[in-house]
Formats: C-alpha cells, sequence, structure tokens
C-alpha cells in the first residue's frame, strides 16, 4: 500500500465495506423506513388487521400492536432499525400509540423523498420539519382538553379507546373500568408508576375473569400442608433472611464420634431454628413472606403456630408487597416492632389453572395492585395483557399531564390545517417542507379510513371540510364511513400520545435525512454452516 500511484484508489476502508453515497443513501434509508412503516399500517385503528408472527423457534404471536410487530420482525436495515427505535420510545414515553409514531415517521420520510426528488436540499427539508413539528405541538396543546384524576368516566373512555380493535372488545367495559382503577390506586404526586401495577397471566376462564386485586399476587404455595390456607386481617411478615442454619463459610469440619453427639449436635441446630421461629412468633404476625429459604423444621413451628407462610418470593414481588402491605422489608428478627409489619385485609391460596398462588387481597390504601389476567388461550391472555398496557399507558399519561384530545383522526387533521396556514408565513423551499409535513399528517386519518375499507379520498376531502368549518374533532367513524365528532362518540386520547409520536418521528425522520453516506462493514460470520440468507456483499468468508 505505500506505492502510490495516480489513479490508483487509497483503500481507506477494510475490505468487504459496503458504501453508499448522496441521493443514494437517502433513497436506501428512505426506502427502508417506508416497508417497515407499511408493515405495520395496516394494523392501525379499530379496524385494523392483525399479525401472525412466527419466530425461528416456531413460536407465534398474534397481534395488531406496532411495538411488538416491529420487535418481533427482527429488521436488519439500519433506517428501518430507526423505526422500531421510535417505536420503542412511544412505548416507553407513553405505553400506546406505538403504531402512530412509526407509521407517522415512515410518511415524513416518503413525503421528504419526494421533495429530494424536485432537487430540494435535505437540510432546508430538515429545517421546514423543525418548524412545523414546533407548531405541531402547540397546535395540539391548544386544542387539547384538561382532565383530572376524579374524572373516572373519561379516564374509562381513554382506556376502551386505547383497547378498539384489540380482540379484547367484549370485555372492554370490564378491563376499562379495571385499568382506570388500577392507576388510580397507585398514583402519587400526580406521577403514575405502572411498574406498580402487576400483571399476572394465567390461561384459563375467559378475558371477563380478568381481575383486580387489591394487593399482589405471589406465584408461590403456603409451604406446609398443616398451616392454615386462608388468613383474615393478615398481620405480614416481609423477611428477607433465610430461616436455615447458615452453612460455614469456611472449610470446617465437625467430628462426630457417637450416637449421642449427633443427637445432641441435632438439637443444638432444632434450637437455634426454634429461636428464629419464636422471633417471627414475638412479633405478632399471622403470615410470613420470605425472600429466601425455610427449613423444614422451621416451617414444622412455623406451621404450629398457624403462621401462613411462603419462602423463595421473588425480591420485586417482595417490594411490591411492601407497597401494597406498608409492611417493611426486614432482613434481621430482631426488634421487629409492630409498626414493620403489613395489613391485608385477606391472605388466601387459590387453585388458578392448576398451580397454587397466594393472593395478598384487600390491602388498605395500596401503592401497588395487581391484575390477574384470564383469557381462553395463552394468545387470548397476551393480548388482553397488551390492550391492558395500552390503556394502562393511556391513562397514566392522561393523568400526568392533565390534558386529553378526542381521536379517530381528528386531531391529525387539525394539525395538518394549522400547519398549511403556518407554512404561509414561509417562502419557497421551506414553506414546501412544511406542507409536506401537514401533508404527512393526514397518514393517519388515511390510513384509518382504509383499513375500514372506505374510500381514503371521500373520506378525506369531507374531513378536511370539516375541519374548515371548524370543527376541532372531526374525526372518521369506521364503522359507518361517516365523518363525527370524535368527542362526543367518546374516542379520547392523552394528548401525549400525539405530541410524542410527533416528536420522535419528526427527529427520527430528520435525522436519517441528514445522513449522506453509508458505510457498512462487511459482516462477521456468526457461524458457519447456517441457514446464512441475504449476507449481501459484505458476507465473503476470510480465506
Ligand atoms: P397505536 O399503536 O398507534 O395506538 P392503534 O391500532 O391503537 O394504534 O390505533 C390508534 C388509532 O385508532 C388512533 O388514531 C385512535 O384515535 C383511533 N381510534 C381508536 N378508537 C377509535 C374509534 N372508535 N373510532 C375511530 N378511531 C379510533
Ligand atoms: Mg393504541
Amino acid at each position: 500500500m505505500n506505492t502510490q500511484q495516480a489513479n490508483q484508489p487509497i483503500l481507506v476502508l477494510p475490505e468487504g465495506t459496503l458504501r453508499t453515497l448522496g441521493k443514494g443513501a437517502q433513497a436506501a434509508n428512505i426506502a427502508a423506513a417506508k416497508q417497515v412503516a407499511d408493515a405495520v399500517r395496516t394494523t392501525l385503528g379499530p379496524k385494523g388487521m392483525d399479525k401472525m408472527l412466527v419466530d425461528s423457534l416456531g413460536d407465534i404471536v398474534i397481534t395488531n400492536d406496532g411495538v411488538t410487530i416491529l420487535e418481533e420482525m427482527q429488521i436488519e436495515h439500519p433506517a428501518g432499525k430507526m423505526l422500531l427505535e421510535v417505536a420503542k420510545t412511544q412505548d416507553e414515553e407513553v405505553g400506546d400509540g406505538t403504531t402512530t409514531a412509526a407509521v407517522l415517521a415512515g410518511e415524513f420520510l416518503k413525503k421528504a423523498g419526494e421533495l429530494i426528488e424536485q432537487n430540494v436540499h435535505p437540510t432546508i427539508i430538515t429545517k421546514g420539519f423543525k418548524l412545523a413539528n414546533k407548531e405541531a405541538l402547540k397546535i395540539l396543546e391548544n386544542i387539547s382538553e384538561k382532565i383530572t384524576p376524579d374524572d373516572t368516566e373519561t379516564l374509562k373512555k381513554i382506556a376502551i379507546t386505547a383497547m378498539t380493535g384489540k380482540g379484547t372488545e367484549k370485555a372492554s367495559e370490564h378491563l376499562a373500568s379495571i385499568a382506570v382503577e388500577a392507576v388510580k390506586s397507585v398514583i402519587s404526586d400526580n406521577k403514575v408508576n405502572q411498574d406498580n401495577i402487576q400483571l399476572e397471566k394465567k390461561q384459563g376462564g375467559s378475558s371477563e375473569d380478568t381481575e383486580l386485586i387489591k394487593g399482589i399476587i405471589i406465584d408461590k404455595e403456603i409451604v406446609h400442608p398443616s398451616m392454615p390456607r386462608k388468613v383474615e386481617n393478615a398481620k405480614i411478615l416481609l423477611l428477607d433472611k433465610s430461616l436455615e442454619i447458615e452453612k460455614m463459610e469456611t472449610d470446617s469440619q465437625i467430628q462426630i464420634t457417637s450416637p449421642e453427639q449427633l443427637q445432641k449436635f441435632m438439637e443444638q441446630e432444632e434450637k437455634m431454628l426454634k429461636n428464629m421461629v419464636d422471633k417471627v412468633i414475638d412479633s405478632g404476625c399471622n403470615v410470613l413472606l420470605c425472600q429466601k429459604g425455610i427449613d423444614d423444621v422451621a416451617q414444622h413451628y412455623l406451621a404450629k403456630a398457624d403462621i401462613l407462610t411462603a419462602r423463595r418470593v421473588k425480591k420485586s414481588d417482595m417490594e411490591k408487597l411492601a407497597r401494597a402491605t406498608g409492611g417493611k422489608i426486614l432482613s434481621n428478627l430482631s426488634d421487629i416492632s409492630e409498626n414493620d409489619l403489613g395489613f391485608a385485609g385477606l391472605v388466601e391460596e387459590k387453585k388458578i389453572a392448576g398451580d397454587n398462588m397466594i393472593f395478598v387481597r384487600e390491602c388498605k390504601d395500596p401503592k401497588a395492585v395487581s391484575i390477574l389476567i384470564r383469557g381462553g388461550t395463552e394468545h387470548n391472555t397476551e393480548e388482553v395483557e397488551r390492550a391492558l398496557k395500552d390503556a394502562i399507558g393511556g391513562i397514566a399519561s392522561a393523568i400526568e399531564v392533565g390534558k386529553i384530545l378526542a381521536g379517530g383522526g381528528s386531531p391529525e387533521e387539525e394539525v395538518a390545517k394549522g400547519l398549511r396556514d403556518f407554512s404561509q408565513k414561509y417562502s419557497g423551499r421551506e414553506q414546501l417542507a412544511i406542507q409536506a409535513f401537514a401533508d404527512a399528517m393526514e397518514i393517519i386519518p388515511r390510513t384509518l379510513a382504509e383499513n375500514a375499507g372506505l374510500d381514503p379520498i371521500d373520506i378525506l376531502v369531507n374531513l378536511r371540510a370539516e375541519h374548515e368549518k371548524g370543527n376541532v374533532n372531526a374525526g372518521i367513524d369506521v364503522y359507518n364511513g361517516k365523518i363525527i365528532d370524535m368527542k362526543e362518540r367518546g374516542v379520547i386520547e392523552p394528548l401525549k400520545i400525539k405530541t410524542q409520536a410527533i416528536k420522535s418521528a419528526s427527529e427520527a425522520a430528520e435525522m436519517i435525512l441528514r445522513i449522506d453516506d453509508i458505510i457498512a462493514a462487511s459482516k462477521l460470520n456468526k457461524d458457519s454452516g447456517s441457514s446464512g440468507g441475504m449476507s449481501g456483499m459484505g458476507g465473503m468468508p476470510p480465506y
């Protein structure tokens, strides 16, 4: 490489590296993002279809949840992966609206691609998009309405809207009430920590049997057959210490030379265990939930004292138990005071779908609650779980931000209209970029219409006309093909679903547009002899 001659290319990158430059790079990225967006587009809205995803082990997921689909798709292309990131951010920040976010990002890029074709430089486009993004958020803020945590009816509508089209329709009223009550229980300082809502799935029954438990479900059995199966007015000791004789850390040996000595040794051990159990009994508890192990002898004494006991409870469950029952997790048996104990109206063991589980119910003012999800099949319970997560996310962000919007394509159309007016302040190519952003917003009502088998052009014409008349909440009745007031229809969403989707989608689009050079390293041969697939140009085996 040290004899550089004229015309001879200088090799900067390793052999096998794939490089795409300029418009080619943009076109490739846009095409990939569009493909990914198109894959989830058909699932949007109440009439959206489901996808059946089969992974490499043959496991099947049937869903219309945007982020689930994108995750399971195992997208390879980097720009496609960025759309997955958009959906994931949406999922983390709001918990619903993932399809909307991905579809928007794809459409922003598609419209940008059309401008690039007309020789508008990507920098101008990203500048226009930034302006439009900011203005769009203002428009949404202006049309949003206030909500308080006491407005149970509206919160229920948010939950039902979030679950529409998820295959949980017949139980949606029931599930919506559960979601609202669950979120309300765990509000503190107007913040909702969704981790404090435990979702436990057990196949069997039907989705209508899904139940809210004001407390926690523990997937464990009571350790001893002669302990009570049910304790009312439970005083619960939460213990993070084993009731076993600690094994020596060092390699030590005890020499036992006679049967009497062995007897003594065992009696000593038993005494130590009994001492520990006595301390548990002295605490005044009638339920013991232990994160660590419990020796058989200790179990026996606990049973004699009628203490309902479970061992090896998961750490995360212990933390939730503390929040639900108001008890403290103790790692020491000395000086336990009454105040350290948690309280529950009822602790009981029940057999659900063949497994014994312990239910800690009727906690006073619990700061953590559980939902026991039931459904006829595994797919059922999983879809109920996803629907509930969307509902919980929706309610939570409505409460946190305190603002809501009507749905059904109405806010997107209102933004499109507002941005078209706003674009008049600018001239030339920037104006084009803002208008492209406005047009892209209409992908949501357009898709809702298409997925419902309606004529998207007719619908959009009518929708625009209604918004021109000032009907801010005009959206699509996907069941009757009419334009209606979505707020009156009860289709309500949290403001943040839309603001977050627009923000992430437009930022991702801007980022992808700024790329004019894709340098892809050649793939490492992960395991030779595997089915391989398309390794492209970079997959040359090393010689
Ligand atoms: P996402 O993953 O984006 O939440 P969904 O499949 O849940 O995707 O669809 C959400 C869209 O469906 C939103 O635009 C919402 O306003 C709309 N939508 C929900 N319920 C209705 C309804 N009853 N009528 C019309 N549109 C609805
Ligand atoms: Mg949704």
